[in-house]
């Protein structure tokens, strides 16, 4: 018995696959693929000022003069940094590393590139 996935429709494990399609012989509802384990993806883009998607591991460019919370560091606009880390938690932030300190940085300050 082949293993064929579970009616996206009605969830019943009697489908079968008939060499193009699945079938449901309870609903006779024809799919594709494995639709039932489709998921869907809420994963939220991390955008620099010009809408620009920002992944791990980017070069970005600071556009303003930007003061480093609780110190008396700040990044003058201009500064490049390079290899962001993205936060799994906060897509307003980035991680990156500026003078050797690791600092998070707004997007929306952000250039890529
Ligand atoms: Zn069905």
């Amino acid at each position: 018995m082949p293993n064929t996935p579970n009616c996206p429709k009605c969830q019943s494990a009697n489908t079968y696959f008939d060499g193009m399609l699945f079938i449901c012989p309870d609903c006779f509802h024809e799919f594709t693929e494995k639709t039932s384990e489709v998921v869907e993806e809420v994963a939220t883009k991390v955008i620099d000022s010009n809408g620009t998607e920002l992944l791990d591991g980017d070069e970005v460019t600071v556009i303003k003069d930007l003061k480093v919370k609780g110190s008396s560091m700040v990044v003058k606009r201009g500064t490049r940094v390079k290899g962001i880390r993205l936060s799994s938690e906060d897509p307003t932030h980035i991680e990156g590393k500026v003078d050797g300190s690791s600092i998070y940085l707004m997007t929306c300050f952000l250039k890529k590139g």
